[in-house]
Order: C-alpha cells, then structure tokens, then sequence
C-alpha cells in the first residue's frame, strides 16, 4: 500500500504543476514580449495598460473612433502600418504644467493619438488623414503623436492630415504636427499638415503657438521632412515657425544640448497678431528662440512668412464666397490607401479624408490560430506579401454534423481588415501560447498511469495467489 500512496503522490504532483503552469502562461503574457495589435478594440486596450509595449499587426482604421485621452509611458511599435482617420481624439482631463518665454505657469489639457507621453516610444506610425479639431475653454495643445512629451523618441512616424485648434478663454495654447508642448527625440519622421489655431477671445492678450514639428517646447529634430500649411488668428502674442513655435528648454532643468539638422522643410504661415504691442514671431524654423543651447544644421528651407493685417476676419484654409465642392472617391490601390477628395469648383481647394485600407496581397496559406469548434469559431490570419501585415479572419464554427476538420473562410480579397471578429482577435495572442512542458508533462502521465495500472493488476493477481493459497489450506486442514 505504501507504493500506492507514492504514485498517487506523484500524480497529483504532477498535476497540479500542469494545471498552475498552463494558468500562469494563460493570464501573464510573457516578460517583455510586445501586444499584439489586430483590431480597432486591440489598439483601445492601451488605456488599461498604458505602461505596457505594442506592434502593430496591419492598419488600423479609427474612422468615427471616439478615441480616449492616453497618458502613455510605453512603446509603440507600428512596424510601418497605418493608423487611418484618428478624427475623434478627446482632450485630456489630465493636465501638465506648460510655461510660457516669461517662465510662468499654466495647467494645460492635451490631445492627440496620445495625450501625453512620458518616457515613451513611438515609432513606425503612419497617422494618415488625422483630424484634430477641438473648440475648448482653456489652456491646451494638440500634436499629431501627442499633445504633450517628455523624455519620449518618435522615431520613422508620418502624420498627414489637419489639425485644428479654435480657443476661448485660454492664456496659452497651441498647435504641432508631431507634439504640442515639450521635449522629445523626432527622429526620420514625414509630416504633411495643416495646421489652425483660432483665438476666439478678442478681450484677453494670449500666448498662442505653432509650429510644423512642436507648438512650444525643446524637442530634437532629425532627418525630418515637413510640409506645413498653417493658419493663425491671434489677439495676443503669435510664436509661429515651420519647425517649432517656441524654442524653450523644457523642463527648466533640463540640462542637455539640443539639435537640430538634417531636415527638409516647405509650406508657409498666414497669420495676423491683433495686439498694439505686436511682435508676431512667424519664422521658418523657430518663431522665437528663447535658449541657445542647440546646434542646427544642413537644414533645408522654402518657407513664407505671410502675415495679414485684416483682424476680422479669421483665417483658415478655405476662405471662399461661394464653397461648392465636388467629392470624387479613390480607392485603394495595392499598398496605397484609398481616399476621398473634396475639390471647391469655385476656389480650386481640395482636402482629402476618408482613407480606406490598402489592398493587400494575402498568403495562399495561412495559420490557425484557433480551431473552430461547435460551440466557437476559430480564427485564422493571413499575412500580406508585400508590406508583411497580419490579417486575421474568423473560421465559421463547425456544425454538429461530423466534419473531421475546419476549414477557415478564402483569403479576403478586398484585403479589408474584419471588425467582426475583433472580439475573438483580443484574447487569441494568449491561445497560440501552447505551455511547451505540456508534451512532456504528458508523457510523464501516460508512464505514471501505466506504473499504476500495472501494479493494480500485480496486487490483484497476488490477492488473488494470497486467497488461493488460503483455501488450499483450509481444504487441507
Ligand atoms: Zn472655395
Ligand atoms: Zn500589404
């Protein structure tokens, strides 16, 4: 009996490891290993974890998305794919502590497609037909990548689309292509923006910024190429350059030098500054260089400083009598999204938005991440030959009638990603995941079991001796 207790020991020791270890791989994703992102609802989970690491999968389409103010502490990998249409990003409730060319104070709101970001990493996003528009009662700033940063890289990003700040009763706020207000590394990066900022408030002197790379702050700028269209309607102090806004060393203490080079900028600024004591900064790198501790060089410019003098009216792209646009719809080519262009028959002014996914040119083959089963469907992804984008695709659940295997949906062909299946997408990474002790922790079963099983039989056949034995025996006796 003592070798029974033993082997039953070690079964349910075994056991038990099996079962704790799958639970632990299940619930705790690996140690550093990055999110992956497939969907719409994927990309919305970095609002829980906004310390956690990312990579993007394909493109990602945010049409009509209300997207969440994120304070971001983590990195963002976009491995080239797009963010489509971010055109409903909220400002922050969060502030952080912005300081105009005086050194005061003000706490100040954000937004972009992260509010803030802290000691982050941003790179590989192709934000492509952003729209940031804002009517706000306050101090704030909207950037592209993000409205404020700190100690944040954004490296090989492209932001195209417009971004639009109209305020009232704010003391300081602005406007960037890249960031709104502070300091970061922005590295490689493409920017093609149209930028407004609108004081509404006639009454009060502001302090108004924008710029093609930052509003206000001290960021590193690198090997970036800058398109910019900016509009600004000032009653107070205007700080507007192609580059950056205001050139201040951000935080005070921050005690490093900064560059600036390698970059190739073209656009202009139309802006008025309706204030008796005008100085209106609009230059093509830097509106107003407050500290001089950065180098710039081999940048390239073909900037136009255009100020107007007219205060009554406020200035935006398309200032027409008599707007009549005709809408013409692109569709996606191969690797190049779709678009909408609107075209005023008047004026001549066109703007695109509604961009559409790229056509994609899926595997042949593909990888079961999950089997369908009766009672679920699985999920299968296909990988795009050309630019290597994950897309993935329900397998319809199997029918109670015996169908020895599944077989996943055709390939999309219109290369669109499925929002359907998005609610699987979210906890498939975990379930590809096979814990790889499993076989052997198996294995070790099937032996265990097979020892037991055998001395079962062995005790019974000398049980079975032992009675015989007995009987003899008695009949003897
Ligand atoms: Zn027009
Ligand atoms: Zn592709």
């Amino acid at each position: 009996m003592k070798r029974f207790k033993i082997v039953l020991a070690l079964i349910l020791t075994m056991t038990a490891v099996l079962v704790l270890g799958n639970i632990a791989l299940a619930d705790e994703p690996v140690s550093g290993a990055p999110v992956k992102i497939y969907s719409v609802d994927d990309l919305l989970t970095i609002k829980d974890n906004p310390a956690g690491t990312y990579e993007l999968m394909t493109d990602i389409d945010l049409n009509g998305v209300e997207w969440p103010a994120i304070t971001f502490t983590g990195r963002f990998k976009g491995n080239g794919h797009y963010i489509l249409n971010l055109n409903k990003a909220a400002v922050s409730e969060e502030t952080r502590v912005t300081y105009d060319g005086n050194r005061k104070t003000y706490d100040t709101h954000f937004a972009g497609l992260f509010a803030i970001a802290e000691n982050a990493s941003i790179t590989g996003v192709r934000l492509l037909g952003i729209d940031l528009m804002h009517n706000f009662d306050g101090d704030c700033f909207l950037g592209g990548i993000a409205g404020f940063a700190s100690e944040t890289v954004i490296e090989n990003c492209e932001v195209v689309g417009s971004i639009r700040l109209d305020v009232d009763n704010g003391r300081m706020f602005g406007v960037g292509g890249v960031i709104g207000y502070g300091n970061a590394v922005i590295r490689d990066c493409v920017i093609d923006v149209t930028l407004v900022n609108t004081d509404l408030d006639k009454a009060n002197r502001d302090e108004q910024y924008l710029g093609g790379i930052c509003g206000a702050g001290y960021p590193d700028i690198d090997g970036c190429t800058i398109d910019i269209a900016g509009y600004i309607s000032d009653h107070g102090y205007v700080h507007s350059g192609g580059m950056v806004g205001m050139y201040i060393i951000y935080p005070k203490r921050f005690d490093r030098d900064g560059f600036v080079k390698n970059n190739t900028l073209k656009g202009f600024i139309t802006f008025f500054e309706d204030n008796t004591n005008r100085r209106a900064y609009c230059v093509k790198d830097f509106g107003e260089v407050m500290d001089h501790k950065f180098s710039e060089a081999n940048n390239t410019f073909d900037f136009k400083r255009d100020e107007r003098k007219d205060y009554s009216v406020n200035l935006l792209p398309h200032m027409c009598d008599n707007p009549d646009f005709e809408d013409a719809v692109h569709d996606a080519a191969g690797e190049a999204p779709g678009y909408t262009e609107h075209t005023c028959k008047t004026c001549g002014y066109s703007y695109r938005d509604q961009y559409t996914t790229p056509v994609h040119t899926l595997s042949a083959d593909f990888n079961v991440v999950t089997e369908a089963t009766v009672e679920a469907p699985g999920l299968a992804e296909y990988t795009c030959v050309s630019c290597g984008a994950v897309l993935r695709q329900e397998i319809p659940s199997l029918t109670p009638t015996p169908t020895p295997t599944s077989t996943p949906t055709p390939a999309p062909d219109d290369g669109k990603d499925t929002k359907s299946s998005s609610d699987d997408t979210k906890k498939s990474g975990d379930d590809d995941k096979v814990n790889p002790l499993l076989p052997i922790a198996c294995g070790i079963l099937f032996i265990v079991g097979a020892v037991l099983t055998a001395q079962v039989i062995l005790h019974r056949r000398e049980r079975k001796r032992m009675l015989a034995r007995r009987k003899q025996r008695n009949r003897k006796q």
